[in-house]
């Protein structure tokens, strides 16, 4: 396919254009269709590895010859998140429809900094939808980012605001301060390092103990708390969180507000996969306390299936929001009609001002699947778990490591020498070599802990099946080897 010769990157021959279209959209549509049909995970050979180092192009090369490459040396090499049996880590399957919404969003090419133009009011709409979902009020206000890594550095910064006012703008993070946070040790890794991005340090992030399961310890809470205030600092934040990544616990998020209350501490969940579990009734009850939340990291694109990237912040006091992060350069003036109008835009929300309509695709899945059927297929993925747990009780082989509130099993295969840990971690290799499930491996409780989190609206019992006999299998061989 040829292209201009002068400045315009548009093909000279539409209709060939056109053609390819539609064939690298069948293609794209196969690759769903058939999913089951390949591997979950494959290596790349050396070969395509190598293929990835050559230099910038300087001429062009037809747009059919790079999709040949795509095909061939990039689609077969994800990790396989659509694939049914993904269970390695918290990842969102995708759906079709999701796939369109995104073509559509970049033959737009919105840039939904802000302005006034109707994409906007999209992205509004599917806040407001998510807020109502998770109890938020009417002035809550949210704004979409890459994910909850970033939905939660955004959140620690509005708390912070909250905290000290606009002084933190003008001058930053003063010694005096001493800011201190609290959130359990079963709490996200991006938690601490949003203390590092905000100035306020890591060290000021008390990690709370957990419970038996899995939840934040509210004694403990209260005893750090205690003792931080009567060390002359100035507690402002606890982070509760709704579907831990490690074992799918949910911190009782009433007792957290109630001792954010208490303390005058500003209440942010990280619910970055878990807070969708709002969407299916029988699971609603576990996320008491959300409602009552200052503000929520959420992602779309783990249990909400919509394509990656599509994380959320909600504030539910949207002037704070606004207050942490709008700005008045002349560049971004506001006027009352034209273009510039319908502020506040979502760059007063967050530190993007370029950003894409990420808003779409969030908005074609809510709209053409509803909330039932993504509640369906999240009660789904948790039955799915349950049914993983009790598969796991009745195997002489297999041990329960976690309790199952959610989606995500942590068990292992027994061993009776001390090498429990090294067979478990060559289990989870083998398995995912084995490209049939992908499990992934973690640490509960100071063991070596398989870990399957279902998260795949495409999963089914069979594919939880295959993965315990590949389990099996491969625990059977490697303990055989060894004798
Ligand atoms: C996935 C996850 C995150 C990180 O979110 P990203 O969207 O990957 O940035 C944070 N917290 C929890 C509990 C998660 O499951």
């Amino acid at each position: 396919m040829r292209h201009e010769q002068g400045a315009s990157l548009d093909p000279v021959d539409w209709d060939e254009f056109r053609a390819q279209a539609h064939g690298m959209l069948d293609d794209m549509c196969d690759y769903l269709q058939q999913i089951r049909s390949r591997p979950v995970w494959q290596a790349a050979p050396e070969q395509v590895r190598r293929d990835f180092l050559r230099p910038l192009p300087a001429r062009g090369r037809p747009l059919d010859e790079v999709h040949q490459q795509f095909m061939e040396q990039i689609l077969p090499y994800t990790v396989g998140n659509p694939h049914p049996g993904f269970f390695g880590w918290v990842h969102g399957a995708g759906t079709p429809v999701g796939m369109l919404a995104e073509m559509l969003a970049a033959g737009l090419n919105v840039n939904l900094g802000g302005r006034d133009q109707v994409p906007l009011e999209v992205e509004r709409q599917v806040i407001r939808w998510m807020a109502d979902l998770c109890g938020f009020p009417a002035h809550a206000s949210g704004v979409f980012v890459t994910g909850s890594s970033m939905a939660n550095l955004l959140a620690v910064l509005v708390a912070r605001h909250a905290c000290l006012g606009d002084e933190v703008r003008q001058q930053g993070v003063r010694d005096r301060h001493a800011l201190v946070a609290y959130a359990a040790s079963s709490a996200h890794g991006c938690i601490a390092q949003a203390m590092e991005m905000s100035g306020l340090g890591r060290a000021q992030l008390r990690v709370i103990p957990v419970d038996r399961r899995h939840r934040m310890d509210l004694a403990a809470l209260d005893a750090a708390v205690a003792a931080d205030r009567a060390a002359g600092r100035r507690p402002f934040l606890v982070v509760a969180t709704a579907g831990t990544v490690d074992v799918g616990a949910v911190d009782d998020l009433t007792a957290v507000a109630d001792a954010a209350q208490r303390h005058r501490l500003w209440m942010h969940v990280d619910g970055a996969y878990g807070a969708l579990a709002m969407l299916a009734p029988a699971l609603r009850p576990l996320l008491k306390g959300l409602e009552r939340a200052d503000s929520l990291a959420c992602d779309l694109h783990k249990w909400g299936q919509v394509p990656y990237d599509a994380g959320l912040l909600l504030v539910r006091d949207g002037a704070a929001h606004l207050a942490t992060f709008s700005s008045a350069e002349q560049y971004l003036r506001r006027d009352s009609r034209g273009m510039a109008a319908n502020s506040p835009w979502p760059c007063d929300l967050g530190p993007d001002l370029s950003r894409g309509f990420r808003a779409l695709k969030a908005w074609f899945t809510l709209q053409v699947h509803g909330a039932d059927q993504l509640g369906r297929s999240i009660d789904g993925s948790c039955q799915l778990a349950r049914y993983l747990a009790g598969r796991i009780l009745v195997q002489p082989e297999l041990e329960l490591l976690a309790p199952v509130t959610l989606n995500i099993v942590c068990f292992r295969h027994r061993d009776s020498g001390p090498e429990v840990d090294q067979l478990n971690a060559a289990i989870v290799a083998d398995v995912q070599q084995s490209g049939l499930a992908a499990p992934s491996a973690t640490t509960v409780n100071g063991q070596l802990a398989i870990r399957c989190a279902i998260v795949n609206h495409r999963t089914r019992q069979a594919d939880i099946e295959t993965l315990l006999r590949a389990v099996l299998d491969s625990g059977a061989r490697l303990l055989r080897q060894r004798c």
